[in-house]
């Protein structure tokens, strides 16, 4: 069988497009938002309703709230590789990419697509979907006390009457000022471990949270990251997501059905910035006489030229990763794997291509008359949220041994 590694016809339009935005709405407020930092970048609003009013009309999937569900029937394995479509998740990972080439930070920025909308599209119920389907939502897991290890989650959730009562400070929270919800992992039990830890959809506003303040960062400056309190904090009962059961033979299978959907999506902003910095760097260099030519092997080519042609390898890796991991999930396959695969090397590619860029471009990478200093520093949170570099090279092994995570921590 031949391998096409082309995008698909049936989404160029949308790459290009997405392309266009990128360079003609993103880069030119990129460093403006960079430096005035949790300023909101009203020049989004136009943006977002643009998307709101393609996703209405069934045009375009928007930038990631579709959801990657593990209760939808896995496809037989044996299927016919013909059968297989590309849909929602492919054109949001290509679409995703290519804004990133314009600004990561303003991507994370954009109305109504949160990581909290794709948790409530990867969890909720189809009422919940309806309901909460036009919320910006943004997503609280980290607390002070737990990161990467999100069983040790003490956030609670206490049922009293038709309300759960949250209590509890969650950090690091991605849009969590701007925002009209957050969706927030609390545990209903600490005694029953992961299966007890549920995620609540607490609109803006409810009495009982508040934002306590936001973080300066080293780099996404345009994207507002808050910490939040939840103080006898109380949300309908039906604004838990799925089911309030607690299965503990599912374990974490529930709330973690999220990251499948994610984690492809941060690939592809991984993806879409080093692309910015390969791009950039690649002008730099032929403006310097350094011409890259892939015709011929990288040996037999300058210093530059050689390592050029090996970051656009580790790019294109990483970039058929992203893509199988979408594909997968538009195929209805099991992609836990493969979006921590993914994850785990778009996310250290792009570190290692940005920050190679700005070696390679020296003084004019450092300086901050071109963006590929910014870059450097946007790339590194998509090797550390949704789950650090390390913790996807535990998944992966964990899977590929076929350990479980007390066997293997
Ligand atoms: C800008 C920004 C935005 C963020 N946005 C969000 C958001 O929207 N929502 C949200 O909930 N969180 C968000 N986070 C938090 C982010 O998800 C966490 O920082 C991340 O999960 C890591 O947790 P930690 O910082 O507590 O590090 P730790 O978990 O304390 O880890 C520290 C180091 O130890 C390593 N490590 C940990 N456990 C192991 C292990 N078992 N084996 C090997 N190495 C290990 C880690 O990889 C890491 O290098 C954000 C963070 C930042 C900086």
């Amino acid at each position: 069988m031949a391998i096409s590694l082309d995008d698909p016809r049936k989404f160029r339009t949308l790459r290009d497009q997405a392309h266009q935005v990128a360079m003609n709405m993103l880069r030119p407020i990129s460093r403006t938002y960079d430096r005035a930092e949790h300023t909101y970048p009203h020049e989004l609003d136009l943006l977002a309703a643009m998307i709101d009013g393609l996703s209405e009309s069934g045009a375009s999937s928007g930038a990631g709230a579709s959801g990657v569900r593990r209760d939808e029937p896995a496809a037989d394995s044996e299927r016919d590789a013909t059968e297989s479509r590309n849909g929602t998740n492919l054109a949001s990972v290509m679409s995703i990419a290519e804004m990133c080439w314009g600004d990561v930070a303003l991507l994370l920025s954009l109305p109504r697509q949160g990581l909290g909308n794709s948790a409530i599209a990867s969890v909720g119920t189809p009422e919940q979907q309806q309901r909460f389907g036009r919320l910006w939502a943004s997503m609280a897991i980290t607390e002070p006390d737990t990161g990467s290890d999100t069983a040790r989650i003490r956030t609670t959730a206490v049922l009293d009457g038709d309300e759960y009562v949250l209590n509890g400070e969650k950090i690091y929270v991605t849009s969590g000022e701007r925002s009209d919800a957050v969706v927030v992992w609390a545990t209903l039990d600490p005694s029953l471990g992961r299966a007890a830890i549920k995620s609540f959809v607490v609109p803006k506003g409810t009495p009982g949270m508040t934002v306590e303040r936001l973080e300066h960062k080293l780099g996404i400056r345009a994207s507002d990251t808050a910490a939040i309190r939840f103080d006898e904090c109380r949300v309908p009962a039906e604004n838990l997501l799925g089911s309030a059961d607690i299965d503990t033979s599912q374990g974490f299978a529930g709330a973690m059905a999220t990251f499948d959907n994610t984690r492809p999506l941060v690939a592809a902003m991984a993806v879409g910035c080093a692309k910015a910095a390969l791009d950039l760097t690649r002008e730099l260099l032929a403006d310097a006489g350094v011409d890259v030519d892939h015709d011929r092997p990288a040996v037999v080519q300058s210093a530059a030229a050689a390592t050029f042609l090996r970051m656009e390898a580790d790019w294109e890796a990483a970039r058929l990763l992203m893509l199988q991991a979408a594909w997968m999930a538009d195929n209805h396959r099991a992609n836990a794997l493969e979006a921590s695969m993914a994850k785990a090397k778009a996310g250290r590619m792009a570190s290692d291509v940005t920050l190679s860029c700005v070696e390679l471009c020296g003084s004019v990478g450092y300086s901050e008359n071109q963006l590929l200093e910014k870059w450097a520093r946007d790339s590194k949170i998509l090797d550390i949220f949704e789950g650090t570099q390390q913790i996807q090279l535990l998944i992966v092994a964990r899977r590929v041994l076929g350990l479980t995570s007390a066997q293997l921590r």
